[in-house]
């Protein structure tokens, strides 16, 4: 069984649309310059509807995490990580954690955008632990 396709709408599609090149954005209103995430028509700081894409770095920290332990699908495998973080740049993005044990985690941890494959040639983004010393070398 695969997984349900991920639908877009002209909103959403400019955001999708970068996930192919691996580059995650958030939204900016032309007229306050607020960043916003995820995207909308709208912009939640003055209404404007001047908007466009500006990309992110892809650091963040953790703002809140759960350990799902029953998959609600059978391509899900369980236990993982939904998470909230907090991007660099400001903005909420709702994710996935891997790349360390579930218990592991706790807020505030420094994370890291990956991508994951989807089979229409868009990714994914979901974060890692972010490299813990600017000394050690990051591992490709
Ligand atoms: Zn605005």
């Amino acid at each position: 069984m695969s997984a349900p396709e991920i639908p877009t709408d002209e909103i959403t599609e400019p955001w999708w649309d970068a996930t192919r090149a691996r580059r995650l954005t958030v939204q900016r209103c032309a007229a306050c310059g607020r960043l916003q995430h995820y995207p909308r028509a709208l912009c939640t700081g003055c209404g404007g509807t001047d908007l466009d894409f500006v990309d992110v770095s892809g650091d963040a920290t953790v703002d809140a995490f759960t350990v799902v332990h029953r998959s609600p699908r059978p391509d899900l495998q369980a236990p993982y990580v939904v998470a909230r973080v907090r991007l660099a740049e400001g903005p909420i993005l709702l994710t996935q954690l891997e790349g360390a044990e579930p218990g592991v985690w706790r807020c505030d941890d420094p994370v890291k955008v990956a991508w994951r494959a989807l089979p229409d040639g868009r990714h994914l983004p979901v974060f890692r632990p972010a490299a813990s010393g600017a000394d050690q070398k990051a591992e490709d």
